[in-house]
């Protein structure tokens, strides 16, 4: 990270902190490592990104529909999806620093920093010899990739490394009352599963025709070996997936076609389509014939936000080995029952969270001639801002917050908005702009003459004066989820 870029990533935690975006869990205790609560702002915004991502791909899809499966499945879904098998981590041990890292990581920070200092030919070459570890499950070749290039711990600075092993990333917990002769059952590693297993009740309840998709927003739980970067990579997290059910042999065509709209769907939020690029998978993970990363540019680089699969038959096929039950689709027109293939979009929440935070936050010069002045502004899309309008009275007195009021109980139904007198309307702004408010209306002493309103816009900061009457849909337009998905 160079350093400005570090100082931005540095501002931007501690600015969800501040605001009440996102807290450590368990602070009072000094936290718990890679596990964060979102407070009450960004609890709202983090429910606005579901909801960008529930209208365009359920609501908008009249062949798309979401559920909300358990996070506790049946242990044998997990033997059935690879999980139990295969779901794992290379990890190595600095022996001096006693740190652990995923050695496939510490390979790939080394890339950046060859790229960062334009040594362009032996980045691709590392790339290369990750890649082919990778596709092989060679674990030595990691170890001596991590040799070879010379990488040493951030912590200690030492090349004293462990070899390397395999990791089991999932969280298992004992259910019933006793924990003895109990069964062993996971925390769900990806909300995918509770897909496949509902794919027959959904498609015979909801009469549904292929191609058709299931959608679901839900937690996951991973025991990473290490996580950092704030909520980049946590140990619960939440995902938002949708699996595609496609008639064998269209699955190449619909890969195409959900790759090029989920980096739309990404780029309609407002975000430059630079700050993208798509990352196709040397490996592919056991059940795919074709996957790839949208990454987004952080501060940090270049990272995976979501993740396009092209899923095969492989996990309905499995389920319906292990489980003994047909999962197949009865095809009226050809008169014949296939199992569908399945291409998958999955996005993690809290990364784009993240990322709608960074491409939002900007420190502001406004210094003139005349005076020094700046402030911080999270130029939020207003659909997605987790306060619509502030309502101020110019002055305590003289009738304006009971008007302020009588406004504020007119527009709450439909908009969240925050209520404040306190100190200039100067500060009031500055407190808006700082958590991405698309606009404050200010009563004066003149509404309680003509029934109009200041309305102050965040990002031009320009000013109108509006009237009362007009306000439910001014404010209705401009925070309207249509900006966003038409
Ligand atoms: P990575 O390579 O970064 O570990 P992955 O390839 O294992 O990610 P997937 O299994 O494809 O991730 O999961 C889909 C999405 O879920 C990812 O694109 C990411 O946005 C999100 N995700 C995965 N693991 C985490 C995590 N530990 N914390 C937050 N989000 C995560």
């Amino acid at each position: 990270m160079s350093k400005s870029n570090d100082e931005l990533f540095k501002q931007v935690t501690s600015h969800a902190k501040e605001y009440g975006f996102v807290f450590q869990s368990s602070e009072i205790y000094d936290g718990l490592s890679a596990v964060y609560d979102y407070g009450q702002l960004g609890a709202e915004l983090k429910n606005n990104l579901k909801t960008y991502w529930w209208k365009s791909m359920v609501q908008l899809h009249e062949n798309i529909v979401g559920i909300d499966s358990a996070i506790f499945m049946h242990p044998k879904v997990w033997k059935a999806s690879g999980h139990v098998d295969g779901f794992n981590d290379p990890m190595i041990d600095n022996k001096d620093s006693k740190k652990r890292y995923r050695a496939d990581q510490l390979i790939e920070d080394k890339i950046t920093r060859y790229q960062k200092d334009g040594k362009t030919a032996k980045a691709e070459e590392l790339q290369n010899e990750l890649d082919a570890a990778l596709s092989s499950d060679n674990l030595a070749a990691l170890k001596d990739i991590i040799e070879k290039h010379e990488i040493v711990c951030p912590v200690s600075g030492t090349r004293n490394w462990t070899d390397v092993r395999q990791f089991n990333l999932m969280f298992s917990t004992r259910m019933g009352a006793m924990a003895e002769g109990s069964d062993e059952v996971y925390l769900r590693p990806e909300t995918a599963q509770g897909i496949f297993v509902n794919f027959l009740n959904v498609q015979k309840s909801g009469r549904m025709k292929i191609p058709f998709g299931i959608a679901q927003i839900g937690k996951a739980f991973r025991n990473e070996v290490i996580a950092r970067q704030f909520i980049m990579r946590m140990r619960e997290f939440e995902q938002m997936e949708m699996q595609f059910f496609v008639k064998p042999g269209t699955e190449m065509q619909w890969y195409t076609y959900w790759k090029e709209a989920r980096l739309k769907w990404h780029i309609a939020m407002g975000i430059p389509a630079a700050k993208y690029r798509y990352h196709d998978h040397a490996k592919l993970a056991h059940y795919a014939n074709a996957a790839v990363d949208i990454e987004f540019e952080f501060p940090f680089g270049f990272k995976e936000v979501e993740g396009i699969h092209s899923r095969t038959d492989f996990d309905l096929t499995q389920h319906q080995e292990l489980s003994g039950k047909k999962l197949q689709y009865f095809d009226t027109e050809t008169n014949q029952s296939y199992v569908p293939y399945v291409i998958e979009t999955s996005i993690g929440l809290d990364r784009l969270f993240l990322l709608t935070l960074c491409t939002a936050y900007e420190e502001q010069d406004l210094s003139n001639d005349e005076k020094q002045d700046s402030r911080t502004v999270l130029h939020l899309h207003p659909a997605l801002a987790p306060v619509k309008a502030a309502i101020f009275p110019l002055t305590k007195k003289d009738g304006l917050p009971e008007k302020a009021r009588e406004i504020m109980n007119r527009l709450k139904f439909d908009f969240s908005l925050q209520y404040d007198e306190k100190d200039s309307i100067g500060k009031r702004y500055r407190r808006q702009d700082a958590i991405g408010t698309p606009c404050c209306i200010t009563v004066d002493h003149q509404t309680l003459e003509d029934n109009t309103v200041t309305i102050r816009h965040r990002d031009s900061m320009e000013q109108e004066r509006v009237a009362i009457a007009d306000l439910e849909k001014l404010v209705g337009d401009m925070v309207s989820w249509k900006n966003l998905l038409l």
